[in-house]
């Protein structure tokens, strides 16, 4: 094992830890130090890392340098800049489809070198003087929304619009982690070590004995998904069509699916709508679709559709080329575009305004950029549609969803979503297997801290596997624990 450098003992705190999450999530008791005396959190460092990386010296990152590409770079390691910050050791990160809209369209509002990432979890490295409910050596889950908890928004569940890291000078919402200038241009944490500011507020503290693919979708698309089944209304034995079959949708369909309701899922992907097969739900390809709609709901139209698509729908021809030209404008040309004009492909969107029945509700997961998009405004108003969307609000539906999470039947299946896994270093391939959709791939989870590689390139290979085999890889024979 290569050694690297230790942390001083100055920075860190004494504590008493009795059992550690290894790698993967799962706990191995530590046996106590010397006399019986409670381990310091040197020595369960020790035990874990074997020797931490130096805290004074480079981190390894995902960083965006332009149009799909992206560099593994070692950038400055990050420091408690605010006393109410906290330093996470990132074990879990995972790409997120809207991570692909950087990777392919929202270059003008990026930097190269900018650090990605948003779906992340860890260990307490470091934490500052104000941070009051977060010690060393705690495990959480970071939520993408960095909110203050207090203000008007906050106190309304709304920390997707947190007026105290709201970007006033862009018009937008909240800081969100790793998401361009628009949202704060905060690094993000595919990465070793992350920032976390506020961190008392924007930090879920976990237990240890699951595995962190149970957890860490608490940190964006599980809350995402239970949002956009809250804000769709469903009826009691309602049927709801869920477009879209990525991550999203797929945790989307399942809560619907788990709260009684009859779930209709849309993808153009067969994999994708095998594996929401498997969890019971009616899949559909998307070319035909309003007919199967229409069809299964005696032509009346769902009762709500969920859009778990966003701005880079499949099958909007006109705005496909406006990406394209959009993507060759230099930046300061196209940024002005890329929010005033219709730049989104409003493929999907359309699809769920037909499907929905008269007075239903459309709720929109998926995200979309542009202001000058046009909408069927006469057959909204006409079929008297409630419209519900926006960035998810993380932190509101954590109660709801702990104990989902950690129920031992694992009812929402998240142990069956992760197709494929990597260390920080596979990032740039994955990002592309993702984006193209290939190798069966609907779910990446990075490890930064496999430094031996075992997790690397773990795929659900090509096809489909069936759930016990999902089970294996997910969970019984999580790649990279020891
Ligand atoms: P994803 O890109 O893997 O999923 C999108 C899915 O839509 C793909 O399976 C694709 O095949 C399918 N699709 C494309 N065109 C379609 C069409 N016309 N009809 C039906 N299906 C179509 O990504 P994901 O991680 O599941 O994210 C989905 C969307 O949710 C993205 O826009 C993402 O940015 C957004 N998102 C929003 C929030 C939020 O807070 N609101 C959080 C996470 C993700
Ligand atoms: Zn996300
Ligand atoms: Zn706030």
């Amino acid at each position: 094992m290569r050694k690297r450098g230790v942390a001083a003992p100055s920075r860190l705190a004494a504590a008493s830890v009795a059992r550690y999450p290894r790698r993967d999530g799962s706990v191995k008791p530590l046996r106590a130090g010397k006399g019986g005396r409670a381990l310091s959190v040197q020595e369960v460092r020790d035990a874990r890392y074997d020797v931490v990386p130096s805290r004074r010296g480079l981190v390894k990152a995902v960083t965006w340098q332009g149009r799909r590409d992206l560099v593994v770079a070692d950038v400055p390691d990050p420091r408690i800049e605010e006393p109410t910050d906290a330093i996470v050791r990132i074990t879990s990160t995972a790409i997120c489809g809207s991570d692909l809209h950087l990777y392919e369209l929202l270059g003008p509002f990026l930097e190269k070198g900018d650090i990605l990432g948003h779906e992340s979890m860890g260990i307490v490295e470091e934490v500052g003087t104000e941070v009051t409910s977060l010690r060393v050596g705690q495990r959480v889950v970071v939520p993408f929304n960095i909110a203050c908890g207090t203000c008007f928004m906050c106190r309304r569940g709304l920390q997707s619009q947190c007026e105290t890291t709201q970007n006033v000078q862009f018009g937008t919402g909240a800081s969100l982690f790793g998401y361009t200038k628009l949202y704060g241009q905060v690094p993000g944490g595919q990465a070793e070590l992350l920032r976390v500011p506020r961190a008392d507020y924007n930090t879920i503290p976990v237990g240890t004995d699951l595995p962190d693919e149970r957890y860490l979708f608490l940190s964006d698309i599980l809350p995402t998904a239970w949002q956009g089944v809250e804000y769709a209304d469903i009826p009691d034995g309602g049927t709801v069509v869920v477009l879209g079959l990525g991550p999203v949708g797929q945790l989307a369909a399942r809560i619907a699916a788990h709260r009684g309701h009859r779930v209709i899922g849309i993808d153009p992907v067969p994999e994708r709508r095998e594996m929401a097969a498997r969890h019971g739900i009616e899949a559909w390809e998307s070319d035909d679709e309003a007919a199967y709609v229409s069809e299964a709901t005696d032509g009346r139209g769902a009762d709500a559709v969920i859009d778990a698509v966003g701005m880079e729908a499949h099958g909007s021809p006109l705005a496909h080329a406006a990406h394209r030209v959009a993507a060759v404008m230099p930046d300061a040309i196209a940024r002005p575009v890329m929010e005033h004009a219709g730049i989104d492909r409003l493929a999907a969107l359309y699809a769920g305004i037909d499907m929905v029945r008269r007075g239903g509700t459309l709720s929109i997961s998926g995200v979309y950029a542009g202001d000058g998009d046009i909408l069927p405004m006469k057959t909204m108003f006409d079929k008297q549609l409630t419209v519900r969307m926006g960035q998810c609000n993380v932190k509101r539906w954590i109660d709801d969803l702990m104990p989902l999470v950690e129920d031992d039947r694992d009812p929402i299946g998240l142990g069956h979503l992760v197709t494929h896994r990597g260390t920080l270093e596979d990032a740039p391939g994955l990002y592309e297997t993702f984006q193209k959709k290939v190798d069966g791939c609907i779910k990446v989870v990075l490890r930064p801290d496999d430094r031996d590689g075992r997790a690397a390139h773990t795929t659900a290979a090509t096809g489909v596997k069936p759930l016990p085999q999902e089970a294996d890889s997910g969970q019984a024979g999580e790649p990279g624990g020891s």
